[in-house]
């Protein structure tokens, strides 16, 4: 068998995150669903082989939170890597300020739980350091001055490598990186979520801060398997995602549809490969792929060696525009600040 490594340079593509050493897949695995909330549940072995797979698949960089599954996923990831012994081999971003009580989730970005936090995310990682720490959401009552400046003092210690920041407006990224550095920015962006296009984007690029694109298959929505009679079932979040709601589910299932047809056409494709080759040719870092069976990253093998053309987007507009004549954002997922009517899917 070939040395990982070499495995890795074949299957996929890389690139640098700006002012770090870090050098990551443009596909990373998204473990939100290994940590079994909002999801449905989860499995532990079946959730190590998929991490495991990854790697297989030229991946080398996980995602992951202390939040997703309270602990589990950051356990899951820890277990896969250290009993693989994967260490060297993978680049592990986690985040940040959620903090939960019973389940009910808020956000909490403040110093002492960034502290006690990125303590907690080491043990549960089976590590002593983190690759990429990203702020998860902003906390409206704590100052952004506050957070940047424990990030920082992380970063100088050496416990994580790259400093990150999710759901940030570019103003808060703004306030942030007068106090400390800001390597990645982790938004929500797909083919059916594009609101960063607008500055988020742009001003990345401008300021050399690598995107990790979050939800690349809009919550599977964008894989093909979703059919108009598709029911979830447990806390799954897609039973109050308003893209999974009719009227608005038959529009974006009728989208898929023919953006399968197009893939098939043009590109001897499907539409799973079309919308996350689409991301990364829109010039973002890496695509977040969320995933927890080994077989559902197999179509990671089919994106490298092609890229979607001019005429191709404007076809994919085209389409989106006439089928989606209602479209949603992704704003149902944000978590509330502290004291308001929490956040819980028991
Ligand atoms: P996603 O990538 O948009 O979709 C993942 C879901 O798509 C999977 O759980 C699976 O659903 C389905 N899927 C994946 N591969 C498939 C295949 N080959 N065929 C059919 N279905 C397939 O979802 P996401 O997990 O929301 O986002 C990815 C990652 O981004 C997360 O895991 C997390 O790391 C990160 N994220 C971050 C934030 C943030 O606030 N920073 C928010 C959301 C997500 P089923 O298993 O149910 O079929």
């Amino acid at each position: 068998m070939a040395p990982l490594t070499e495995t890795l340079k074949i299957n996929t593509e890389f690139m640098e995150i700006p002012g770090t050493a870090l050098k990551v897949s443009r596909v990373a695995i998204g473990t939100w669903a290994i940590g079994g909330w909002m999801w449905g549940g989860t499995d532990t072995a079946e959730s190590v082989a998929t991490i495991r797979s990854a790697l297989e698949h030229g991946i080398n960089l996980v995602d992951t939170a202390p939040v997703y599954g309270f602990g589990r996923s950051e356990e899951i990831v820890g277990k896969a890597i250290a009993e693989g012994r994967l260490r060297a081999d993978v680049v592990i971003a986690t985040k940040a300020g959620l903090q939960w009580d019973g389940g009910k989730v808020s956000r909490n970005a403040s110093r002492s739980r960034i502290m006690q936090e990125v303590e907690d995310s080491l043990r549960r990682l089976r590590t002593d350091y983190i690759d990429i720490y990203q702020v998860h959401w902003p906390d409206p009552l704590v100052e952004i001055e506050e957070t940047a400046e424990v990030m920082h003092e992380l970063f100088k210690q050496g416990k994580i490598r790259a400093v990150g920041v999710s759901n940030f407006s570019t103003l808060q990224m703004e306030r942030f990186r007068r106090v400390a550095p800001l390597h990645v920015l982790q938004p929500p962006y797909n083919l059916f979520e594009r609101g960063i296009e607008a500055d988020l984007l742009p001003y990345s690029r401008k300021n050399d801060i690598a995107i990790l694109g979050y939800g690349a298959l809009c919550r599977g929505l964008l894989s093909g398997r979703m059919k108009p009679d598709t029911v979830f079932s447990g806390d799954d979040l897609r039973r109050s995602d308003p893209k999974f709601i009719e009227p608005r589910f038959a529009q974006y299932v009728a989208a898929v549809q023919k953006l399968d047809r197009l893939a098939q056409q043009r590109f001897g494709k499907r539409v799973i490969h079309l919308a996350v080759r689409w991301m990364l040719d829109q010039g973002i870092t890496t695509a977040l792929w969320g995933a927890r069976h080994p077989e559902q990253l197999q179509p990671v093998d089919e994106l490298i060696g092609w890229s979607i053309d001019a005429s191709a987007k404007a076809e994919i507009d085209r389409i989106l525009q006439e089928n989606v004549v209602d479209p949603i954002g992704p704003e149902f997922m944000a978590p509330p600040s502290r004291g308001a009517a929490a956040y819980s899917r028991k």
